[in-house]
């Protein structure tokens, strides 16, 4: 049969069900087909196999929250010890970056990402993306909105909203960065084109301080950035509740860490259908806590991952991202994997991706395993970079 093409491998393994034992998929035109047992796919498809032996063949991961424009500040050390310090350095860094070494780091993200497995990625971006056009990957540009003192933001709405053209997705940084009536005005804006919207959301303690008191180290970075707005008043909410007041919070908004939340937030987030992007990694790097990951999983939160930048993480694997939560964290390998792929499709709202089904496209890795748990072994060799991208 003209234009099929049949991979079989030792395990499939498709993420909506359970992992097939000599497993095959049928792709045409880059969409899966069929995935099934490799002696039923024979009796229906006489194209070739290209058979990846002894491994398993699954979805490429979906990395729902960095910041390619962020490589150039992989030289931070990590781990850090002090969120607010290591914010303040990022701010400052953003002032002198040399514009030619900072897209050939972006490049080189991009290729770092590809070599763990990566195929599809969420980026938030305060420019407008110019990725190379040579690279298999799909990426989903988010332009954050920032601005805190209201005539800040108001001169910076006009060329933002003017940038969301059908291919960006918005973005607000943090709580503690946006104006509320921004906030709002950004998330109308997602509304009315039917777009997600991405926003760090309770990450620090400071970030709850600051929306409590209006006091704080974060307080002190505006003042310091020329952002601060004296007539902001404190919500006296948690970032979360706060979010929820300004009619942020939907099924399309996703909330990245969601560390500092309470059992009142998680129903929030629980009734709002939020799906939340967790970043352990960097959250350990920056001396930050964990998300409370047991309630978040109890009350049913879609869970995603995330690397987020190179700036508070030493790589973009997303493997060491399942390897890290294995762990330290009460999730199975399975729930894992489905976190790192059709959790972050349904987080970005791509439902052909991060799955193994007819109709999905056929973006897909190969990993050798080695016996015992397959998930297990996918993630183990996932972290030592054993990956080959299925073609
Ligand atoms: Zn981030």
């Amino acid at each position: 049969m003209n234009g099929y093409k049949v991979f079989r491998a030792k395990f499939i393994y498709p993420v909506i069900r359970p992992p097939i034992c000599d497993g095959a998929v049928v792709v045409k035109d880059g969409k899966i087909l069929s995935v099934d047992k490799f002696s039923e796919i024979k009796k229906k498809f006489s194209a070739k196999v290209i058979d990846y032996g002894e491994r398993a063949i699954m979805p490429a991961l979906i990395n729902v929250h960095t910041h390619l424009e962020l490589s150039y500040l992989k030289k931070i050390p990590k781990p850090q010890k002090n969120f607010t310090q290591w914010l303040w350095q990022v701010v400052s860094e953003k002032q002198n970056i040399d514009q030619g070494k900072k897209t050939l780091l972006e490049k080189e993200a991009i290729d770092e990402m590809l070599s763990t497995g990566t195929g599809v990625l969420g980026d938030i971006r305060n420019t407008p993306p110019s990725y190379p056009s040579d690279k298999d990957i799909f990426i989903l540009p988010f332009l954050e909105f920032l601005g805190f003192r209201e005539e800040l933001a108001e001169q910076r709405w006009g060329v933002w909203r003017d940038c969301i053209r059908d291919f960006v997705q918005p973005a607000l940084h943090a709580p503690y960065t946006v104006h509320p009536d921004y906030m709002k005005k950004v998330k109308d804006l997602a509304r009315a084109y039917n777009k997600k919207v991405s926003i760090h959301v309770a990450e620090s303690r400071e970030e709850v301080e600051f929306l409590i008191t209006a006091r704080g180290p974060l307080r002190e970075i505006l003042i310091s950035h020329d952002a601060w707005d004296d007539k902001f008043r404190p919500p006296k909410k948690s970032p979360v509740a706060y979010l929820d007041s300004l009619g942020i919070l939907d099924r399309d908004t996703i909330c990245v860490h969601a560390i500092e939340i309470n059992d009142e937030d998680i129903e929030i987030l629980r009734k709002r259908q939020i799906s939340v992007c967790l970043c352990p990694r960097s959250n350990y790097y920056l001396g930050l806590n964990q998300a409370p990951w047991e309630r978040l999983k109890k009350a049913g939160i879609i869970l995603s991952l995330g690397t987020d930048s190179l700036a508070s993480n030493e790589d973009l694997n997303l493997f060491r991202e399942m390897a890290y939560l294995l762990e330290n964290a009460p999730f199975s390998p399975t729930a894992l994997i489905e976190m790192a792929t059709l959790n972050g499709a349904i987080a970005l709202g791509k439902m052909n991706m991060g799955m193994l089904a007819p109709g999905a496209l056929a973006r897909m890795i190969a990993l050798p395993v080695y016996g015992g748990d397959i998930a297990t072994s996918i993630i183990e060799s996932g972290c030592k970079r054993q990956i080959e991208w299925v073609r």
